[in-house]
């Protein structure tokens, strides 16, 4: 049986909409027809390079997989994925929505150079030509303007890593509905860690605050437990839809291991600090012996960590941007050798009083009882490994937070909920 994949992208302006919007519709309009068994799996909800410059919100691109009796029902997927399209978005300023397809045999064999494309537009920048020339090569068709990049990436999404993000929807023109921290904050604390990035502090964090129709989104290791939380939430806050989507979200897998500095790819670097300097609202400016610059803004919420480190060698990783110079935006740092010793006078050693330096003999003198040596001073290495990351509500999207570790590849063996939307 032949399948279709079909991936959309770039379908949501300033003023309003969102891609994983125009999916929802599709999937409603699949519920509608009575073909809501043809989709396998879940719609896939793909985060892609978070520092592009043309990105709207959360660079995201969708793509659903679809059984498929012939090449003419796939037509017929993609003509109605186009009007909805041309109905449901507003083109304007910077919006060029795209689709992307391609009819396979076999699901479990996406061509190898679809998959690089996926993992080459989640690091890296790239242009609709090579969208193109990839296209040709993997036999899919493209639709529309730069929003095909974004779809054709989407299809060579073959997870090694996923998560789950319940989404749901407000009616339109309604105002956005102040979800309660203590409702949040119960429902994290009972499906944690199956559920992650739901609260800082008093600060709810699965609201946007755009013009967007989504009203909230649930992210988690767990359908089920996503399902749980979703469904209360979107039940209380007068919810109008709701899907469950598998992401790439929290995977952290945008992060590479380049050593080089491209602007708007990501790098990872290592190097001894030479200069640290902060600026008046708290912003650490780095300088690696390297030459490589870095910026860590206060708001991550790790830059008072770094005080005292120069001469310390570090791992600083991130995403490159051209400002008045190439630097990189810290997601993350993490001392691999603390320079810093402290010297100070020892005790002393007959009456185990203070002792004070004496002019510049090297004398030291005790403040206690009077004698006097030249006894040499104590060194006291500070030792501090660190591992510093952002505070919860500092994280991007792909950004892989602490409580997923150890979770990795479990969405991979969760059955497919039967109710997954509504
Ligand atoms: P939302 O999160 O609300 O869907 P967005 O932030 O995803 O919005 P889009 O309006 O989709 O923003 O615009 C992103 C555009 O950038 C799309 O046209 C997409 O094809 C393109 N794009 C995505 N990743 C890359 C990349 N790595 N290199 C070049 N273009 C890219």
């Amino acid at each position: 049986m032949p399948y279709l994949l079909l991936g959309i992208d770039d379908t949501d302006w300033e003023g309003g909409g969102c891609t994983t919007y125009v999916m929802y519709s599709f999937i409603k309009y699949l519920v509608n027809e009575g073909r809501i068994d043809k989709v396998i799996g879940l719609p896939r909800l793909t985060r892609l390079n978070p520092y592009i410059p043309f990105k709207t919100r959360g660079n995201a691109s969708l793509s659903v997989i679809l059984s498929i009796d012939d090449e003419g029902e796939a037509e017929d997927y993609v003509e109605t994925m186009k009007d909805l399209i041309d109905n449901m978005v507003k083109p304007t300023g910077k919006t060029s929505p795209g689709i992307a397809y391609v009819v396979l045999n076999d699901v479990s064999k996406i061509n190898p150079r679809l998959t690089w494309f996926y993992e080459k537009a989640i690091r890296d920048v790239v242009t609709m030509d090579l969208a193109r020339r990839v296209a040709e090569r993997v036999g899919a068709k493209l639709i529309g303007g730069r929003g095909i990049i974004g779809a054709l990436a989407s299809l060579g999404f073959t997870p090694r890593d996923a998560t789950f993000e319940f989404t749901s929807y407000r009616a339109e023109d309604t105002e956005r509905p102040i979800i309660d921290p203590y409702d949040v904050k119960l429902w994290d604390e009972v499906t944690g860690p199956f559920t992650f990035l739901n609260i800082d502090g008093e600060h709810v964090l699965i609201e946007p605050h755009g013009p967007d129709p989504v009203l909230f989104g649930v992210r988690g290791d767990s359908p089920y437990h996503v399902l749980a939380m979703g469904n209360y939430l979107a039940n209380k806050y007068g919810a109008v839809g709701w899907i469950l989507y598998v992401t790439n979200q929290g995977t952290g897998e945008h992060r590479s291991h380049a050593s080089s500095i491209v602007p708007y790819r990501y790098a990872d670097i290592t190097g001894v600090i030479v200069s640290l300097v902060f600026d008046e609202h708290g912003h650490a400016y780095l300088t690696l012996d390297n030459g490589v610059k870095a910026i860590v803004y206060r708001h991550l919420g790790i830059s008072k960590d770094l005080s005292k480190c120069i001469g310390c060698l570090v791992q600083v990783w991130g995403g490159v941007k051209p400002d008045d110079e190439l630097s990189i935006y810290v997601e993350g740092i993490r001392v691999l050798h603390d320079r810093y010793v402290e010297i100070r006078n020892p005790k002393c050693p007959i009456c185990g009083g203070p002792m004070e330096s004496v002019g510049r003999s090297g004398l030291l003198r005790c403040k206690r009882c009077g004698f006097e040596d030249k006894i040499p001073r104590v060194f006291e290495p500070r030792n501090q490994w660190f591992y510093a990351k952002p505070r919860k509500s500092e994280y991007r999207h792909l950004m892989k937070p602490g409580e997923r570790i150890g979770l990795e590849g479990l969405a991979l063996y969760m059955p497919k909920p039967s109710l997954w939307v509504y």
